[in-house]
């Protein structure tokens, strides 16, 4: 039984959905021993949600030694006081913003290497599988490290249930801010409310979306799909000032994972496909039968987008009704 540590990302008190397949991937069916490492100081809220996806020990950071949010060098040097009193032989967290930014400080600082953004992992075999070349190729990489490090794509890993008893443990850090960065301000993107790269449902607008504006059809769909539906853009759109950079999705663009991806006239790019092929379901809208992703999807509606859209939308509000 391997010790596993899962960095735990709350918002507003809440555990990040996209959290619970790494704690999927963590427990391995009751297999591991799992450390839900929470960098702040009450848990309570999100104790039920732990125990119910396998999380055996609650930990608790408690620290004297300055501001765990104001410093990722801080937040790292925690983390890894964390990782050798635990003795854990893994930690695991998300390829989000936060999780990229503090395992890329921890690999450095621990000397230990990182595997990130992966998309499956097996810890017995300290094997993880990642996709490579803009998602032409997915290779599987040993992990030859006493210490396993990675981040895992949000979404990739189906989380499932896995009621345990969990108990709250505080751990009190030693360490102190070398005072080497402060974050001073967080902006949140203009791309709309729910992080594309942690979204469970995209509706994504293509070239022919032709204005700005005409995003709004599709936000309004993504109202009626449900709160952790993000709207995203081709890089079509966005190079002709349609929608934000931070809305695309694609090879110089965000590498997204949803349950289902709705692309609105779309013609299947490899570049846009790089940064979304691994979607669980795709379903392509466009009005040309022999556009290339209608060989890449799972559903193919040949029809107009601002036929189907608003109609789609309908359909779901009166269900919700
Ligand atoms: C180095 C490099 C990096 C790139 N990175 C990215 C990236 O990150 N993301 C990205 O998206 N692209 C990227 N691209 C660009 C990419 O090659 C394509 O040009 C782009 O993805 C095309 O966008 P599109 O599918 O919206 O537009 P188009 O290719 O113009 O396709 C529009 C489709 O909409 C259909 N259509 C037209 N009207 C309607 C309608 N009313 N209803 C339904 N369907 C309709 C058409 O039949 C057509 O198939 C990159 C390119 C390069 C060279």
């Amino acid at each position: 039984m391997a010790k596993v540590g899962v960095l735990i990302e709350i918002e507003n008190g809440e555990v990040k959905e996209t959290d619970l397949g790494v704690l999927t991937a963590a427990c391995k069916g009751g297999g591991n021993e799992v450390f839900a490492i929470a960098m702040q100081e009450n848990t309570d809220a999100a104790a039920s949600v732990l125990a119910e996806y396998g999380v055996n020990q609650i930990v608790q950071v408690v620290t004297k030694g300055g501001d765990i949010k104001g410093s990722p060098d801080f937040e790292t040097r925690i983390l890894a006081e964390a990782v050798k009193n635990f003795e854990l032989n893994a930690l695991l967290g998300l390829a989000s913003a936060k999780g990229r930014d503090l395992f890329a400080r921890l690999a450095a600082f621990m000397d230990v290497p990182l595997v990130s953004d992966c998309i499956s992992i097996d810890l017995d075999a300290k094997t993880v599988r990642k996709s490579h070349f803009s998602g032409k190729t997915v290779a599987t990489l040993k992990v030859e490290s006493e210490l396993m490090l990675c981040t895992i794509r949000p979404n990739a890993i189906e989380a499932q249930t896995m009621p345990v008893q969990a108990q709250t443990v505080v751990f009190e850090a030693q360490a102190a801010d070398p005072g080497l960065t402060k974050i001073t301000d967080v902006k949140q993107s203009t791309g709309g409310k729910v992080d594309l790269t942690e979204a469970g449902i995209i509706i994504t607008g293509g070239r022919p979306i032709d204005s700005a504006d005409n995003y709004k059809m599709l936000d309004e769909c993504a109202a009626q799909l449900g709160e952790s539906t993000a709207v995203g853009a081709s890089r079509a759109a966005v190079d002709a000032g349609f929608a934000p950079h931070s809305m695309q999705v694609g090879q110089t663009g965000k590498t997204v994972s949803p349950k289902l991806y709705i692309g609105c006239g779309l013609s299947g790019s490899v570049q846009h496909f790089a940064g979304m092929k691994t979607s669980k379901v795709i379903v392509a809208i466009n009005t040309d039968k022999d556009a290339p992703i209608f060989n890449k999807c799972d559903y193919g509606i040949i029809a107009d987008m601002y036929d189907v859209v608003p109609v789609l939308t309908q359909v779901l509000k009166e269900q919700s009704d």
